[in-house]
C-alpha cells in the first residue's frame, strides 16, 4: 500500500508517441464484424444530429417513458412529439404527414416502436438475465468480460424500489449459476492483486429507492442503505461483484457517502468487491478522487476498491438545469477540459495502484490509447487495468482490446425497451452531440486529429 494517502499530481510526463502508435494500432484492430449492426442506428444518429427540435423532442420522450404502460404507449407519445416539429428532417417529415388520422398516427407510433426496438436490440443483450446470458457467455469466450445493468431509472415509487432491488438478488443468483459453465480466461480473472469475479453487476441507487431527490435526504440514505447493504451482503456470499454507477449532481454526493460508509462497516472488511464511479466532467473531480482515496486508505480492506473513470453521462442535464437555476454549471463547458481532467486523472488513478483498482471506461480511441500508455510507463501490466465500452457503442473497439491483450469489460443493459428508453435516448443524445468522439469518428474526421493532445 502507497505512504502517501493521497497521491500528488503526476509529473508530466510525454507520452505521445507511444500514445500515437497504440491508438493507430487499436484502430486497426478494430473488427469489421459489427459494421452491419450499425445502419439504423447511424441513421438515426444522423437525423438527431442536424435536427435540434428532434433532440429535444427525445429528451421529452426520455421524461416521459416511467410513465407509460408500454411500447405502445411510449410510441404514441414519440409520434406526437414528432408531429409537433415546425420543419421535421425529411424521413420524419414523411411519417408524420401520414399520421393524420388517430388510425394513421397509431401506424406511426407503431413504425416509430420498431424503429426504436431495432436500436434497442444494438444496446440492450437482452429482456431478461436468462435471455442475455448466452450473449454474456459468448463475450466471455472471447476473452471480454462484462458488467450487467438492470434498466429501470428514476424509481418513483418504494415499490418499484423493491422490485428493482430484487432483481439485482435473482440477476446475481442467476448470473452465478450461468458464469460456472464459462471456460477459464486468466486474463478476465485474476490481476497482480488477487481474484476477479466473473460475475459483475451495475446497479443504480436511484432505481434501489424514490427517496433520494426528497427534501429529507436522510430518509433517501437510509433506504437505499438497506437495500444496497443487502445486494452486499448478497455478492459477498457469491463471490461477485457490485458496482455502483453514478448518476446526476442531485444524487452525487448521497451515493459517493453511501458506498464509502458502507463499504467501512465491519461485515464488508474483507468483501465484497466493489465499485463506484468518478466522472472527469465535474469541475470538482479532482478533490472527489482525493477524498475517495483518503477514505479508501483508511478503510484497509482486504478487497480494493475499483473505480471506474467516466467523463460523464449527464452534461446537457447538468448544463440545462445551471443555466435555469443561474448557477455555475458544476461540469465543463469545453470538451477539451474534460478529455485533459479525464487523462490528469488516469494517470492519478493508475499511480494509485494498488490502493485501488482502475477500470478507465470511454469509447474515445485517444482517452484509452493515454491510459494504456500511461499503465505501461508506470510499470503496469495488461491484467492490471481494465477498459471498459458500453454494449452497442464500443463493440469494436471492445474486440480491439481483447485481440491487443488487455483486460476489457463491457457493460450490457438488460431489460425491455419502455425501461431502457432513458438508457437509449441518453446514448443517442450523446453521440450526436458535435463533440462527441464517436459521432466525428462516424462523420469521416481524421485520426490523428482524433488521436491530438486536447
Ligand atoms: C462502461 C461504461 C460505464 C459508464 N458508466 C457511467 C456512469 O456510471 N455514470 C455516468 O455518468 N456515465 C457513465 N458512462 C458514460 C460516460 O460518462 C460517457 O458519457 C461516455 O462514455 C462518452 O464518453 P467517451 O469518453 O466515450 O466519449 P467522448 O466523445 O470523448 O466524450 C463525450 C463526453 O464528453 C463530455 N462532454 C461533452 N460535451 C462537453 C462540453 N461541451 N464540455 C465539457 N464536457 C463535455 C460528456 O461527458 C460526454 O459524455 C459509462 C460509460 C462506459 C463506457
Amino acid at each position: 500500500m502507497p505512504d502517501t494517502l493521497v497521491t500528488a499530481a503526476a509529473p508530466p510526463v510525454d507520452l505521445e508517441p507511444q500514445l500515437l502508435a497504440l491508438g493507430r494500432e487499436l484502430s486497426e484492430r478494430r473488427s469489421p464484424l459489427h459494421a452491419a449492426t450499425r445502419g439504423a442506428y447511424d441513421r438515426a444518429m444522423a437525423l438527431a444530429a442536424s435536427d435540434p427540435q428532434l433532440r429535444a423532442a427525445l429528451f421529452r420522450l426520455v421524461d416521459v417513458a416511467p410513465a407509460c404502460a408500454g411500447s405502445a404507449e411510449l410510441a404514441e407519445h414519440l409520434a406526437a412529439y414528432l408531429e409537433e416539429l415546425d420543419e421535421p428532417a425529411p424521413p420524419v417529415a414523411l411519417g408524420t404527414r401520414a399520421a393524420t388520422s388517430p388510425l394513421a398516427r397509431r401506424a406511426t407510433g407503431r413504425v416509430a416502436a420498431t424503429l426504436v426496438r431495432s436500436m434497442a436490440g444494438r444496446f440492450i443483450v437482452g429482456e431478461s438475465v436468462a435471455a442475455a446470458a448466452p450473449v454474456l457467455g459468448r463475450l466471455w469466450q472471447r476473452n471480454t468480460a462484462v458488467t450487467v445493468d438492470l434498466l429501470g431509472e428514476a424509481t418513483v415509487t418504494p415499490a418499484e424500489g423493491e422490485a428493482y432491488a430484487r432483481r439485482c438478488h435473482e440477476a446475481l443468483i442467476s448470473l452465478t449459476a450461468a458464469s460456472k459453465a464459462w471456460p477459464e480466461r486468466p486474463l478476465l480473472e485474476r490481476d497482480g492483486i488477487g481474484r476477479l469475479p466473473r460475475v459483475n453487476l451495475s446497479v443504480k441507487v436511484t432505481a434501489l429507492t424514490p427517496l433520494t431527490r426528497a427534501e429529507a435526504p436522510d430518509r433517501g440514505r437510509l433506504d437505499a442503505a438497506r437495500h444496497l447493504r443487502a445486494l452486499l451482503r448478497r455478492a459477498k456470499e457469491l463471490n461477485a461483484h457490485l458496482h455502483v454507477d453514478m448518476e446526476s449532481m442531485a444524487s452525487r454526493e448521497l451515493i459517493l457517502e453511501l458506498v464509502l460508509d458502507l463499504l467501512d462497516e465491519p461485515e464488508f472488511a474483507d468483501g465484497p468487491s466493489t465499485g463506484l464511479v468518478l466522472q472527469a466532467y465535474l469541475r470538482d473531480s479532482e478533490e472527489l478522487l482525493d477524498r475517495i482515496l483518503e477514505r479508501t486508505a483508511a478503510a484497509q480492506r482486504a478487497v480494493p476498491l475499483t473505480v471506474r473513470l467516466v467523463k460523464g453521462a449527464y452534461w446537457d442535464h447538468e448544463t440545462i438545469e445551471a443555466a435555469q437555476n443561474g448557477w455555475t454549471p458544476p461540469v465543463w463547458t469545453d470538451k477539451a477540459e474534460s478529455d485533459r481532467c479525464f487523462e490528469r486523472l488516469t494517470r492519478r488513478l493508475l499511480d494509485a495502484h494498488p490502493l485501488v483498482r482502475t477500470a478507465i471506461a470511454s469509447h474515445n480511441l485517444r482517452s484509452v490509447a493515454h491510459a494504456v500508455a500511461y499503465a505501461r510507463h508506470v510499470g503496469l501490466q495488461p491484467r492490471d487495468f481494465e477498459l471498459q465500452v458500453l454494449r452497442g457503442l464500443g463493440d469494436d473497439l471492445q474486440d480491439a482490446l481483447a485481440a491487443a491483450g488487455l483486460r476489457g469489460r463491457t457493460y450490457c443493459p438488460v431489460g425491455d425497451m419502455v425501461a431502457g428508453m432513458a438508457y437509449l435516448v441518453r446514448r443517442l443524445l450523446e453521440n450526436t452531440s458535435n463533440t462527441s468522439f464517436l459521432a466525428s469518428r462516424a462523420s469521416g474526421s481524421d485520426l490523428e486529429e482524433l488521436l491530438r493532445r486536447p
